[in-house]
């Protein structure tokens, strides 16, 4: 018998509990047969509690945290600012933000490839908002049981009370997750205030209930459904998975043949595996697939099919781990390498993408100067015979507080500004000012000389800006 993980398209609408999912073809869309989920302890699920909480109270709370004044969090659009943990990024940053995002793709990859689909089964917003939705479901309607029998029951009033509330319920959560994600792009408690007064402009109207609506849909309806016809990472995932990667497989050399039998009953006497074939492990499974039919796009690797097993395997008095997180080349009997070529590679990138980002972030300056020339004249001769050049010059500031910057010039001998030499700017305003610079004819040896403007922050000495620009003369 092979113990490799085979790869088996199974039709997600065929009933997963009868253990008879075939490999073949697929329809692009099967109609859909609702899942009921088993409520399963252990280990794994003790795991995704600890980070649904983490993952839900930084996203409920990082809202309201304010550092200095500032947003921890605010994507602030209309401003055209990042506040992102005391850093305020402006669209001249922007390929910091992009680089943040290569970041985070290159940590998914490098996770995927050592641990398959844990970003899947542990923190992606679809697995955390659908097993809190699960969660309120079994607290309201009771276990899957209960809830199937409760579907197929005739309408009444306690049904109607039930589902009522469960859907209230659903929608407060959902209203919350909608208003806290328009919260981080306009200022949560002014768009509390002004939603529930009614002076909230149309879009944040829009946005909340959309967010609302998508929360509401995708977690309480929708569920796997999502994973399996709209997550694109569901569908190239697997090219990050090798013989290496350790994923939630069940290992069919212990299991096989399968089999019910009594509790005491020696496996090898009867002819079986360990698998009794109680099901428990279908059940429990959010997308409603057997992980005996070997490794499917359809897993989420959530692992509650390890800890619905090694319950029963606890009350068979056999060794846990029949499902486990194991890799193909373990289940065949050979050696299995944590790190490998495409780790160092994934893990490489990785790491210099993040080296390359901390260093641009710690060197930044936070602001900017610019200096356009004057197009209308290339120079002029002034009162004292010296010769002038004009110019606009933009200087931003990115710091939070105000500054106040002395400016000067530099490249040629006795070189001056005749025009206004100090500017203050608000926290995140683009100021121009029309500057004034004049040699003495003897300074320039050539027409067009290469000057430096420079604005020195009178509070702070670490804020230098310069910025290079020409000195145009006359031809010598
Ligand atoms: S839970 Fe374990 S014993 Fe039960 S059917 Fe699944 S693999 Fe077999
Ligand atoms: S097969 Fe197991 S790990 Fe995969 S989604 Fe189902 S319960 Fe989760």
């Amino acid at each position: 018998m092979s113990s490799e993980i085979p790869v088996k398209q199974i039709d997600p609408s065929s009933d997963p509990s009868d253990n008879n999912n075939k490999p073949g073809s697929v329809e692009l869309y099967a109609s859909r047969k609702k899942i009921y989920v088993k409520e399963v302890k252990g280990f794994f699920q003790r795991i995704r509690n600890v980070s649904l909480l983490l993952l839900m109270g930084m996203y409920f709370l990082f809202v309201w945290i304010t550092q200095d004044g500032q947003p921890l969090i605010l994507f602030d659009l209309p401003a055209r600012e990042f506040h992102l943990f005391g850093i305020t990024f402006y669209p001249k940053d922007f390929i910091l933000l992009s680089g943040m995002l290569i970041i985070s793709a290159f940590g998914l990859f490098f996770i995927t490839t050592l641990f398959g689909r844990v970003w899947c089964g542990y923190t992606c917003p679809q697995t955390v908002w659908t097993f809190i939705f699960m969660w309120v479901e079994e607290r309201i309607e009771g276990s899957r049981n209960k809830r199937m029998k409760l579907d197929q029951a005739p309408g009444s009033g306690s049904k109607l009370f039930k589902k009522s509330t469960k859907h209230t319920v659903w929608m407060l959560i959902a209203l919350a997750t909608g208003l806290t994600f328009v919260g981080y792009f306009y200022p949560i408690r002014e768009l509390i205030a002004d939603i529930f007064t009614l002076q909230a402009n149309g879009w944040a109207y829009f946005w909340v209930a959309f967010f609302t609506a998508a929360t509401y849909l995708n977690a309480g309806w929708m569920r796997e459904q999502v994973c399996l016809y709209m997550c694109p990472y569901a569908r190239f995932q697997s090219v990050m998975f090798d013989p290496d990667t350790r994923v939630v497989s069940y290992d069919p050399n212990r299991g096989e043949p399968r089999g019910g039998r009594k509790k005491g009953v020696d496996p090898a006497e009867a002819g079986l595996g360990d698998c009794i074939d109680c099901g428990q492990c279908v059940q429990v499974c959010p997308t409603g697939i057997d992980i005996r039919d070997g490794l499917q796009y359809e897993c989420i690797g959530c692992a509650l099919c390890i800890d619905a097993c090694d319950e029963i395997m606890d009350k068979m008095d056999y060794p846990r781990g029949l499902i486990r997180y194991t890799t193909e080349n373990e289940l065949e009997g050979k050696p299995s390498k944590l790190l490998r070529p495409r780790t160092f590679g994934y893990g490489a990138a990785l790491l210099l993408m993040i080296g390359a980002i901390a260093f641009t972030i710690a060197t930044r300056v936070p602001g900017q100067m610019d200096a356009l020339r004057d197009r209308g004249a290339l120079y002029s001769f002034n009162g004292q015979g010296r010769i002038e050049n004009s110019y606009t010059l933009k200087i931003a500031n990115m710091t939070e507080v105000p500054q106040t910057f002395v400016l000067s010039v530099q490249g040629l001998e006795d070189i001056q500004i005749l025009t206004q030499t100090s500017i203050t700017v608000q926290s995140g305003e683009n100021r121009s000012l029309p500057t004034v610079v004049d040699v003495p004819p003897e300074a320039i040896s050539q027409s067009n000389n290469e000057i430096f403007f420079r604005a020195q922050s009178e509070t702070d000495e670490t804020l230098l800006l310069e910025t290079e620009s020409r000195f145009v003369g006359p031809t010598r």
